[in-house]
């Protein structure tokens, strides 16, 4: 039987639509939300993420504010324009685009952040309330595979998960949210020994590794749910992820392409983000 796929571009338009609805009743109690994100310099892949940003915003009725700055900015520039968005009262969310040029240290921008607006949810204190399970703003990748999963009806409580990839922006904050969710989990990366034969244990395989279609079906249990986060230009130009898509259609039972898996769901989560950011600044409960 060959695997379900996840349709992420589905799944993230309704959610988009469920943020539409909480936007409209935010504006009938005069809360507009509102996102701030900063570009620095001229990173053609940054411009067109930056700009499905402000878009999205524009279609979901969330105010948007586009800092595009010079590639020659400063860092004391830089933090001195978070420092104006933390107190703004319009913006809720801040995004700085990454990566930022070389001579500005993003720890020192992203530490900047106001935990509030942390709509990364890169800010150390956000990965922390990740851990213990405090209340943050989740980090969106990771929260938009937590949300994939879930709304295919899997439930993830007591599932082996096994998590490709150690990343902080990918691996471990989705292997702390497949913990919180009551998965086991496993963390493998490049010094693990025996990765087939651990990931071939996995009822959840989440592969973040960056690689085009390294992970095939020696590594995929029968009727496991294989989620592909990699994102890969091949050199014919087109994407592919870092599962060997053909390759484990026929083990897994559910599978996301790419493109059009985790990938869509990156923006929309940022934008349940920005809703739930607004919705605390003005103490409005869900
Ligand atoms: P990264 O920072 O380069 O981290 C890659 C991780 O994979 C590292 O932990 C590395 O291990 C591990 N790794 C590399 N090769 C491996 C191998 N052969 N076997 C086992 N582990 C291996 O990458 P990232 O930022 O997490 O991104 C991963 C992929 O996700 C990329 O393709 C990226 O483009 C994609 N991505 C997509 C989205 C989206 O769809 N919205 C968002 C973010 C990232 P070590 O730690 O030991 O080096």
């Amino acid at each position: 039987m060959s695997a379900q796929i996840i349709d992420g571009k589905k799944i993230s338009d309704e959610i988009r639509g469920e943020i539409l609805q909480e936007v409209t009743a935010l504006k009938a109690k005069n809360v507009v939300p509102g996102l701030a994100v900063v570009l620095v310099g001229e990173d053609p892949a940054s411009k067109v993420y930056v700009g499905s940003k402000e878009k999205t915003c524009q279609q979901l009725g969330i105010y948007s504010e586009v800092h595009r700055l010079d590639a020659l900015t400063t860092e004391s520039e830089l933090l001195a324009l978070i420092n104006r968005l933390n107190e703004q009262s319009t913006i809720n969310g801040i995004l700085v685009q990454l990566p930022l040029p070389n001579h500005i240290n993003e720890k020192a921008v992203i530490d900047a952040i106001r935990l509030d607006k942390d709509v990364d949810g890169f800010h150390p204190q956000s990965v922390g309330n990740l851990i213990i399970g405090d209340d943050s703003l989740l980090p969106c990748t990771p929260a938009g595979v937590i949300e994939l999963i879930k709304r295919q009806g899997v439930d993830i409580a007591g599932k082996h998960a096994v998590v490709i990839g150690r990343s902080n922006i990918v691996g471990k904050p989705v292997a702390n949210l497949l913990l919180r969710e009551h998965a086991t989990v496993t963390i493998c990366h490049s010094r693990t020994t025996n990765m087939e034969q651990i990931a071939k244990q996995a009822d959840i395989l989440v592969v973040a590794i960056g690689k085009a279609k390294a992970i095939d079906s020696r590594y995929v249990k029968p009727g496991a749910i294989v989620i592909d986060v990699g994102v890969n230009r091949l050199p014919d130009g087109k994407l592919a992820g870092d599962v060997d898509f053909n390759d484990c259609l026929e083990a897994a039972s559910y599978i996301t392409p790419v493109p059009g898996g985790v990938g869509p769901m990156t923006i929309t989560m940022l934008m349940k983000n920005t809703i739930t950011a607004a919705r605390r600044a003005n103490g409005i409960e869900v």
